[in-house]
């Protein structure tokens, strides 16, 4: 079949309006009817021609693909996906229920698809995540095809509505009564074919490519977050919107700092000295520089200190704010002594006088006797 003009197929101008278009298909489809024209293969034609002529030039979206030729097939990203179909209702009160056979086939027809999303990891510095870093990131996608410009075809040649469906994707199988639709075996339920294949792409219109995509990655970004970039997956086939990328983070341990949610923790060595006489403290902080702790004298091993907001800030949140630092002591025994200070230490224990374990003795007596 040739390709023919569908405004010459409907009898219409070329910036006919919606109902100049529903008025002519109706006249048109009432006159080739195949339940008008039994057994008239010319006119059965002729009727298909007209349906299919209708089902693009009555949806805005596909009457401007129309328009705009084969270029409108590819490189989408957004736009409202493909999988329209024509009105056909229009004429129920015609040919009662024919109108609604042929509305459910052209529904059920995946002409355009929706391309897929596309997942990549970023590794991050441990800096970078917490104040935040635009980064570029090679995402392996399905791009359109430059050659084809995403139709598949051999550039010169453009593919062409399928002879076996006439464009429409589907075939009616006549059962008495009933017209049966199934997926055309020869489109693949396409509409088109390519005769002549793109020795770019071999005819699939898409081919795989690291696309450079510039990512912002939050301020106080985790481990493992997965940040959406909508549009930036594979490209749509036939006009199909593209896919998401998602970019998940990984983020480099730093050798003191332990994240716990929005929190760091860090470990903080005391001198015994230190714990038992009190002091004060400088701790390094997640983002640069130096946090002070106050020791409190008698300080115990374990204890722990928290610095509001020396976190990491909230990423995502719309509150704001940041997580906290928490400091713990811990506190350190020395393994040696000079025999100056083990003369100072045994002064200390004579000055002291005290039995450490005397209530942990008391209480274990008394449990004994009660
Ligand atoms: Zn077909
Ligand atoms: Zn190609």
């Amino acid at each position: 079949m040739k390709t023919r003009d569908l405004y010459k197929v409907l009898g219409v101008q070329k910036g006919a309006t919606r109902e100049e278009i529903r008025r002519a298909y109706r006249k048109l489809a009432r006159e080739y009817h195949p339940d008008a024209n039994p057994s008239d293969g010319a006119a059965e034609e002729r009727f298909k021609e007209v349906q299919h002529a209708y089902e693009i030039l009555s949806d805005p979206e596909r009457r401007r693909e129309y328009d705009e030729g084969p270029r409108a097939f590819f490189g989408g990203t957004g736009g409202p996906t493909g999988a329209t179909s024509a009105d056909f209702s229009d004429l129920s009160d015609v040919f009662g229920s024919f109108g609604d056979i042929f509305g459910n086939a052209s529904r059920n027809r995946p002409r355009s698809t929706r391309g897929e999303n596309v997942t990549v990891s970023v590794n991050l510095k441990f800096k970078d995540a917490l104040e935040g870093v635009t980064t570029r990131i090679a995402a392996p996608v399905e791009e359109a095809c430059e050659p084809c410009r995403g139709t598949g075809a051999a550039p010169g040649t453009a593919p062409r509505s399928c002879p076996e469906c006439l464009g429409r994707g589907v075939r009616s199988r006549d059962q008495g009564f009933f017209a049966l639709s199934e997926p055309c075996g020869r489109c693949g339920g396409e509409g088109t074919v390519v005769e002549k294949p793109c020795s770019g792409c071999g005819g699939r219109g898409r081919v795989k490519r690291n696309r450079q995509v510039t990512v912002k990655i939050p301020a106080g970004a985790k481990d493992g977050m997965k940040i959406r970039v909508p549009g930036r997956g594979s490209v749509g086939s036939k006009g199909g919107p593209a896919g998401d990328l998602y970019v998940v983070t990984r983020v480099a341990e730093h050798p003191v700092f332990e994240r716990k949610g929005d929190d760091f923790l860090i470990e903080v060595p005391v001198s015994f000295v230190e714990a038992a006489l009190g002091a004060e403290v400088e701790v390094p902080r997640p983002g640069g520089g130096r946090v002070k702790l106050k020791l409190p004298a008698g300080m115990q091993d374990g204890k722990r200190f928290r610095v509001r907001g020396a976190g990491a800030p909230r990423a995502g949140s719309r509150g704001g704010g940041a997580g906290d630092l928490i400091a713990r002591a811990r506190v350190v025994v020395p393994k040696k002594l000079t025999r100056r200070e083990k003369e100072i230490l045994e002064a200390l224990a004579e000055e002291r006088d005290e039995d450490v374990r005397e209530d942990l003795l008391r209480r274990s007596r008394e449990a004994e006797t009660a």
